[in-house]
């Protein structure tokens, strides 16, 4: 399957951020379990979440843990490739699969 890249441009603290990027960002970590949407819910601004989220991706997959996204590096690389979809089979929820196959993290956690 073709690795399925979505950044426009560089994700940090000190770049002015794409909207969309942001976005597709919030979702692919929280598909993955490491982004917990926020009471203000998802939206398009950068937040402290979605930075500490990135780095704890980035540690957990021995990366560079910078909180920094460029278009087409090594953590962009390795969140897209942790994207297979799989159903959660209680709430029907698509995730990545990081805790179990037929499970998404919040039901995981239960
Ligand atoms: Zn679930």
């Amino acid at each position: 399957m073709a690795t399925r890249y979505w950044l426009k441009k560089t994700l940090g603290t000190s770049y002015p951020a794409d909207p969309s990027d942001v976005l597709n960002t919030k979702r692919r970590l929280q598909s993955q379990g490491y982004y917990d949407e926020p009471e203000y819910g998802i939206t398009e601004y950068p937040d402290t979440p979605m930075f500490e989220g990135i780095k704890r991706f980035q540690k957990d997959n021995g990366l560079r843990v910078d909180g920094l996204m460029r278009p087409k590096g090594p953590t962009e690389t390795q969140l897209a490739a942790r994207s297979p979809r799989y159903t959660c089979s209680r709430c029907g929820a698509l995730h990545g699969g990081v805790f179990s196959p037929s499970l998404c993290h919040r039901c995981w956690v239960k």
